[in-house]
């Protein structure tokens, strides 16, 4: 789980995913109400877990065509929820925002 860089507190899971979907890289710490965020290190290594995923996309498309629409949202949806629901573990924080690379 990420740690605050300011105060040193933990964040809880629900926290940071509460954070994530916000989508926005500067993030507010609910101990001590200081700005984080998202260090380079798990910017990337988010991106990494989200790649694979562009070249599921493609053949996604025609299983979407072949199994219907329904089932073909059905498996996105579900795909996209683990995404999310793993980032979390992922994320660590910095006191400043971080180029990129
Ligand atoms: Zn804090």
């Amino acid at each position: 789980m990420p740690v605050c860089q300011h105060c040193g507190e933990a964040w809880s899971y629900k926290e940071s995913l509460k954070q994530i979907i916000k989508l926005r890289r500067k993030m507010i710490c609910e101990h001590c109400n200081e700005q984080q965020y998202s260090s380079q290190r798990s910017y990337w290594i988010s991106q990494m877990v989200f790649l694979p995923a562009y070249f599921i996309i493609i053949p996604l498309m025609n299983i979407v065509f072949n199994v219907g629409f329904i089932t073909g949202f059905l498996f996105i949806t579900l795909l996209a929820t683990f995404y999310i629901l793993i980032t979390p573990k992922l994320l660590s924080l910095s006191n400043k925002e971080e180029p990129l690379w």
